[in-house]
């Protein structure tokens, strides 16, 4: 019998382990190739882990490889390494957490994309006298002069914001405005920014180039408009210098077409975008033209962590406080923490940016695993306008909005400025209800109530989908239905009376589903003079507009009381990031939050101003509470057809857990904050524990026992390590 070489496979299976196969014939697969295999009775796509280790189970067993998809290894080694610490670390099986760091085609299979044929690169032609131009005419040219490089159409769509043709330059050609140019090397960006730094960005930005080529963190710290951004440019204009490749996460690529625009134009035709909203191929080709070293400034969302960048030299975590960096199914990874990690595994520097870090990274500038460095005023020398509370005792709010409201919105429309008028969240929305009986309209199968969809009529659930025409009478007594609570539409409404012939737009998930419509929106709003913008959270999001006068804050109470973790922390960074959108040139503005307890720690902290001073006695309660970041959580759902099927599995479970746990905590079972979620049943455990490695240990146990005896298989486990929420 030959002795035929083995590799060890990660595949798309729910199991934690790799697989041997034999490989008949040389070259070996090195790790990091995709290979074909058979597994059970189907073939898979798998992912090359390890080659030449004996096998772990009897040789007459093992199969041989069908064939090896890749050329060479996609997934390079250091990443490899990262994906192996991710699996362990968030106790997520081996083969799911390498198959989902790939493009979705290429986890089934895909060959990897032909790199695309060159595209013509268009530049000005210097002497001709420009003829009459249309607005989007001047554009291409104005961003062709300041680039001063030669750009693809999709670079200069870029940089100039603007959805780009084709057609549109070969026009300009025909007016000899333009020209094409085959294969001209890209000119290397100019190396000096539009502004002087001040001493703050300065010293921000020797300290990260100082580290590059060494593993290393900072938090860079300081409030909207601090020019935090500026620093990320500066930093990663002396990476590209040195020829290094630069990843940039943002919270949500959608939300922030400004930092893609400011990018763009500050290295041109070096910047491609990785997003979830990107079509499939253009997803794919996006990701391999940066593993193949082509682009040079990757920008991306939480998963573009996986990204293999070859020449990968510094990583920025822009708005590290936000929650979308946690990914909430599947491999619940932190995006944040893996980029630190990334950062060690590639020995490169890693800067968190945020106007309002969160807790975790606070502690972590405290006890010098990152190093800090604080931006302090505005370069423009605006200051963050003041946050007074208007108390919703004594000012009773009708359709959401206090009379103290209404008139500082008319004072600053008056001064021609914009306001902003914040709702919590989108599920602080509208329900359909009862006011004879009190009944209320429910999904039939969460526990959750329908949320009224004015625009088309229909009462829909949030969590499931679920969707069903707006009943007009009450099911218990007959009575006609009215709408109650608060959407961002119906405040629209009161708004829009309250205000006639303002204009008035409105900013949320359901405002923007088509394609485009986000950034009309956001260009409707920068164009615009006085007027009303009413929205949920994503108008706190990272947009630079230059009137805002006013912030209203319609209702944080329910942050102050939660029983969440970190509620009050993010309800600081809520209204904080609000508060940021005002006073971005001259005169601060003001933030008004309407509450019923003005009197609460929370709202007096708001009011004194700087955001580290509110943490203060946040980060004392955790660490009187043994919380993070000074205890370290893990919480474990089971999820279930029946109330009694999860219940019982859960307590089972919480008896393993308790078997072992050595100084950790485990608490509950109990029901989830949301017991009923789409006709499943959820519970939860929460562990506590002291140390990292006690709560590794438990879990490793605890799971090894669930593996001997598995739970039935219409229930679901689940670990979330670091929860950022615990509902
Ligand atoms: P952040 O990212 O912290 O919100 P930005 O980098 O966007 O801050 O800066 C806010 C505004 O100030 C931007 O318009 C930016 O161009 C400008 N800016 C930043 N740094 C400077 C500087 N050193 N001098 C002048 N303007 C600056
Ligand atoms: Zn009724
Ligand atoms: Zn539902």
């Amino acid at each position: 019998m030959r002795h035929e070489a083995l590799v060890r496979v990660a595949v798309d299976r729910p199991l934690d382990q790799l697989f041997d196969y034999a490989c008949p014939s040389e070259p070996l697969p090195e790790p990091g190739q995709r290979v074909r295999v058979t597994f059970g009775r189907s073939e898979q796509t798998g992912v090359v882990m390890a080659a030449g280790k004996p096998p772990a189970v009897d040789r007459a067993r093992i199969r041989p490889l069908e064939a090896v998809v890749d050329p060479e290894p996609i997934l390079p080694g250091p990443l490899l390494e990262l994906l192996r610490f991710a699996s362990r670390y968030y106790h997520h099986p081996i083969g799911e957490t390498v198959l989902n760091a790939l493009p979705p085609a290429l986890r089934k299979g895909a060959p990897l994309p032909s790199p695309a044929p060159a595209e013509p690169r268009w530049r000005l032609r210097p002497e001709t006298t420009p003829p009459r131009l249309g607005a989007r005419q001047r554009a291409i040219v104005r961003g062709l002069e300041t680039s001063g490089t030669a750009l693809a159409v999709g670079a200069l769509a870029d940089l100039t914001g603007l959805a780009l043709r084709r057609d549109e330059l070969h026009r300009l050609a025909d007016l000899g405005l333009v020209e094409a140019v085959a294969n001209e090397p890209l000119t290397p960006p100019s190396a000096s920014s539009a502004v002087t730094l001040t001493p703050d960005q300065r010293q921000a930005v020797t300290a990260i180039a100082a580290e590059l080529g060494r593993p290393s963190a900072f938090l860079l710290d300081g409030v909207t408009g601090s020019g935090k951004t500026e620093v990320y440019l500066e930093a990663a204009a002396a990476a590209i210098a040195r020829g290094l490749q630069v990843l940039v996460l943002v919270p949500e690529i959608a939300l922030t077409p400004q930092l893609v625009r400011r990018v763009s134009q500050r290295f041109p035709g070096q910047v491609a975008a990785l997003h979830s909203g990107l079509p499939a191929g253009e997803r794919l080709r996006v990701w391999d033209a940066a593993r193949r070293g082509d682009r040079t400034l990757l920008l991306g969302t939480r998963s573009a962590v996986f990204t293999p960048l070859p020449a990968l030299g510094l990583l920025i975590v822009d708005e590290e406080h936000d929650p979308a960096y946690k990914q909430q199914d599947g491999l619940r990874y932190h995006a944040r923490d893996l980029a630190i990690l990334r950062g060690h595994i590639e020995s490169l520097p890693v800067v968190l940016g945020s106007a309002t870090p969160t807790l975790e990274s606070i502690a972590k500038t405290r006890d010098g695993h990152y190093r800090h460095l604080p931006l302090g005023t505005r370069p423009d020398g605006s200051l963050p306008p003041p946050v007074r509370c208007v108390d919703t005792r004594v000012h009773r709010p009708d359709e959401g909005l206090t009379t103290p409201l209404l008139d500082a919105m008319r004072a600053t429309l008056e001064q021609g400025r914009q306001c902003f008028v914040l709702l919590n969240r989108r599920g602080f929305a509208r329900v359909l209800g009862c006011e004879h009986c009190g009944w209320v309209a429910d999904c039939p199968r969460c526990d959750a109530h329908l949320t009224v969809h004015a625009a088309a009529s229909r009462s829909i659930c949030h969590l499931c989908g679920f969707s069903q025409a707006l009943a007009a009478h009450c099911p218990e007594c007959g009575q006609a239905l009215s709408q109650q609570g608060l959407g961002t539409q119906r405040v629209e409404r009161a708004l829009s009376r309250h205000f006639a012939g303002v204009p008035l737009v409105r900013l949320d998930r359901d405002s923007i589903r088509r394609r485009g419509e986000l950034e009309r929106c956001l260009e409707t709003i920068r164009q615009m003079d006085a007027g009303i913008v009413v929205g949920t959270q994503m108008l706190a999001k990272g947009h630079d507009f230059p009137r805002v006068g006013l912030v209203g804050v319609i209702d944080v109470d329910q942050g102050l009381f939660s029983v969440d973790l970190r509620a009050a922390e993010q309800t600081l960074q809520l209204v904080l990031q609000a508060a940021g959108r005002a006073g971005r040139s001259g005169d601060p503005g003001v933030v008004l939050v309407q509450t019923g307890h003005p009197g609460h720690p929370l709202m007096q902290a708001l009011q004194r101003g700087d955001y580290a001073s509110m943490v203060a006695p946040l980060l004392d309660e955790r660490r009187a509470a043994a919380m993070p970041p000074f205890g370290f959580l893990a919480l474990i759902r089971v999820d279930g057809p029946t109330a009694g099927a999860s219940a019982r599995q859960a307590e089972a479970i919480a008896r393993q857990l308790r078997q072992h746990a050595r100084g950790v905590r485990v608490l509950g079972p109990a029901p989830a904050p949301r017991h009923r979620v789409n006709r499943r049943y959820r519970e939860q455990i929460l562990l506590v524990s002291p140390t990292r490695n006690a709560l590794h240990h438990t879990l490793v146990v605890a799971r090894d026992a669930w593996q001997q005896h598995p739970p039935p298989r219409n229930l679901r486990i689940s670990i979330d390590v670091d929860p950022v929420t615990l509902a």
